[in-house]
């Protein structure tokens, strides 16, 4: 395969509980990506770190190929960016996700929330904006805890012994529902 590697990125927090408690209906159910504010469009994020394992990309098809291998930043216990805030400095591929982004890009995972509010789909159960709790990601076997191995020690060469292929489609876990 010829193939390089890349990766991308993730967020945090969890206003908005309130609301949801309330039976208002909550801002991912009215709001357009474009119209969340900052705070809700990082709370958004699911904390899953899925889009932080490193892909490899075939330079002929350009079909993107999933690894285990998570992005030098990459907490694999927590799934969070160990330098959120000065990340890009750090790993310069990293997207900053934004609602552009979101509509183009084509390899988010089927869990992502952005991807699932870009697609029409409202969050599952175990998303910690529904759940109130940031471990229901964990326990519900949608995050990269326990899968991920840190980038440390392995070069390009050893990547095709890394693939994976559940972050991508058609991969959900039984208690994911
Ligand atoms: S720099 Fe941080 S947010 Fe970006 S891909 Fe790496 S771990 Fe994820
Ligand atoms: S895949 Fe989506 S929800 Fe999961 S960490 Fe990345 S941006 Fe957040």
């Amino acid at each position: 395969m010829n193939a390089f590697y890349f990766t991308s990125l993730q967020s945090a927090a969890y206003p908005d509980r309130q609301s949801y408690k309330m039976k208002k209906k909550p801002f991912w159910e009215t709001k357009t990506l474009e119209e969340m504010s900052d705070t809700e469009w990082e709370s958004l994020c699911d904390g899953c770190g899925r889009c932080c394992l490193n892909k490899l990309e075939d330079w002929e098809t350009g079909e993107i190929y999933w690894t285990d291998i998570g992005c030098e930043l990459l907490d694999c216990e927590t799934c969070r960016c160990r330098d959120y805030a000065n990340r890009q400095d750090i790993v310069p591929d990293c997207i900053r996700l934004t609602p552009e982004q979101v509509r183009t890009i084509t390899w988010l995972p089927p869990t992502c929330a952005y991807r699932r509010i870009r697609d029409g789909q409202g969050l599952h159960p175990w998303h910690p904006l529904v759940s109130g709790d940031p471990q229901s990601v964990h326990r519900a076997g949608i995050s990269v805890r326990g899968r991920a191995v840190p980038d440390t020690g392995i070069t390009p060469e050893n990547y095709e012994d890394h693939l994976v292929d559940w972050p991508d489609e058609g991969w959900e876990p039984e208690n994911s529902k």
